[in-house]
């Protein structure tokens, strides 16, 4: 991830070549070239990722990559600075990378959202994207970690001023994200939250054994 800070970082840490899964550092032209429908270019935040074509709701926009690093790898290794690390699970973090899935920038009210499955992470359209639009998520979906946070400017209404940890933001943004799908178990469950699985099970004993009892009248 990048971050929406007014200092925004070079894409990886200094003297840190970013790593990849394929076996190799990827070429630095990856940025416009590697997914044709997205491009990478200059924001007042240093570089954002936009649209080269719509994105329609639940439409899969790009998938995060980097080398996985365990959560005291990446305790050792992150500078909270320049942080291109994004959470992925409990003990998972996702290093740097050269493709456009390191310049997806923070907004408090995004257009896109975090899916994980099977343990590989995805963009996904939350919102019609329209050509040109940039895209964006909230970091705050993704933060389990009680260790990095940012100053945020993205100047939207509900701005929030400070990307933390998700347990931390609004209790109806909480609900707002868990309905549409982009808050992942971990994260859940860092809140306090169980996951939907546990929730949807729990609504049916419920109902079952109390026979739909109003327990918030
Ligand atoms: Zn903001």
């Amino acid at each position: 991830m990048t971050t929406t800070t007014a200092s925004a970082p070079a894409p990886a840490a200094a003297g840190e070549p970013p790593p990849s899964m394929h076996g190799g550092i990827e070429a630095a032209a990856d940025t416009r070239s590697s997914v044709p429908q997205l491009e990478v270019r200059p924001t007042r935040f240093g570089k954002g990722v936009f649209a080269k074509k719509e994105f329609k709701p639940g439409e899969k926009i790009l998938q995060f990559k980097g080398r996985i690093y365990s959560r005291k790898e990446y305790l050792s290794k992150v500078n909270p600075e320049k942080c291109h690390y994004m959470q992925i699970g409990d003990d998972a973090f996702l290093g740097p990378t050269t493709t456009p899935d390191n310049f997806v920038n923070h907004c408090c009210e995004p257009n896109a959202g975090l899916k994980i499955h099977k343990g590989k992470a995805f963009l996904v359209a939350v919102d019609t994207i329209a050509v040109g639009s940039e895209i964006t998520f909230d970091y705050s979906t993704s933060m389990a970690e009680d260790h990095w946070e940012m100053d945020c400017a993205c100047g939207v209404p509900s701005c929030r001023s400070r990307v933390r940890d998700f347990k931390y933001i609004p209790i109806p943004l909480q609900h707002k994200y868990i309905d549409l799908g982009i808050v992942p178990d971990f994260v859940m469950r860092s809140a306090g939250l169980a996951d939907p699985y546990d929730l949807f099970h729990a609504a049916e004993v419920t109902r079952g054994s109390e026979q739909m009892r109003v327990a918030h009248a």
